[in-house]
């Protein structure tokens, strides 16, 4: 067998082992109702943890608190998997989600993710290898672009924000989720703080940015249209492992 094929048949062997220990694990979490995930329909007595986060991710079709939100948003709120045909385009896209989209004969689907948060557990290999802040299409060709969690790892991310508007057609739509500190007034952004400094700021996750309460304004400042969301408060939001306090910002272009 040659070298990467031996890699990649390694690879998916290991894959293979995760998935059995995984499933082994989450054998004691099965043993109830309490909670539904949305997405693939699977019964638990709690969600299993997920690093630092209790009730937070589903073994069988890999969500988190964040996918099974925005899954909820796109399918009741948004009616995104319903007619009229749309063209989206998914950066870092999720394989719960993904999984979702794929099929749905209303969406032309295209993904991209420039590697560099490529999660073997969550996301899968993207179609195109892009860069949010340098998208590699034509002005006004989505209907739809999908960046849960993308925002904050990018240097620049007014310049990815200005990239999704552009390529976005007048009416259509972003779906942003990232992870936002509601006791900070204004976004931040400081490469020198220390490790432990993050540690205690966001759990030591390496991420770029801070985000406060002025997020949605810092879209609104790229000329996208946003509204306050509050839908997490009207869904059964124990039922599905998510926070009542949890936001996704859909950020519309001007007709
Ligand atoms: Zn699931």
């Amino acid at each position: 067998m040659k070298p990467y094929a031996q890699l990649i048949h390694s690879q998916a062997l290991l894959n293979r082992l995760r998935n059995v220990r995984l499933q082994v694990r989450s054998i004691p979490y099965r043993m109830g109702g309490n909670v539904e995930c949305p997405i693939c329909g699977s019964h638990y007595k709690a969600f299993m943890p997920f690093r630092y986060r209790q009730n937070a991710y589903c073994p069988s079709c890999k969500s988190l608190e964040r996918h099974r939100y925005a899954y909820l948003t796109l399918r009741d709120r948004l009616e995104f998997y319903k007619a009229p045909l749309k063209k989206v385009l998914h950066f870092a896209p999720d394989s719960c989600l993904t999984a979702t989209i794929r099929k749905n004969r209303f969406i032309e689907y295209l993904t991209a993710d420039n590697m560099t948060s490529f999660t073997n557990s969550i996301t899968v290999m993207p179609d195109h290898v892009m860069s949010i802040d340098a998208i590699a299409f034509e002005d006004n060709t989505f209907d739809v672009v999908i960046a849960i969690g993308v925002l904050v790892m990018v240097p620049e991310d007014t310049k990815a924000t200005r990239e999704v508007y552009r390529v976005l057609k007048p009416g259509g739509y972003a779906v942003f989720h990232d992870p936002i500190n509601y006791s900070l007034a204004k976004t931040f952004s400081d490469a020198s703080l220390t490790k432990e400094e993050k540690q205690g700021l966001y759990h030591g996750h390496d991420q770029r940015w801070y985000y406060g309460l002025d997020y949605a304004d810092r879209l609104r400042a790229q000329g996208f249209e946003v509204e306050d969301d509050t839908y997490a408060q009207q869904i059964d939001n124990k039922r599905y492992g998510i926070s009542p306090n949890e936001k996704i910002y859909i950020a519309r272009k001007k007709e």
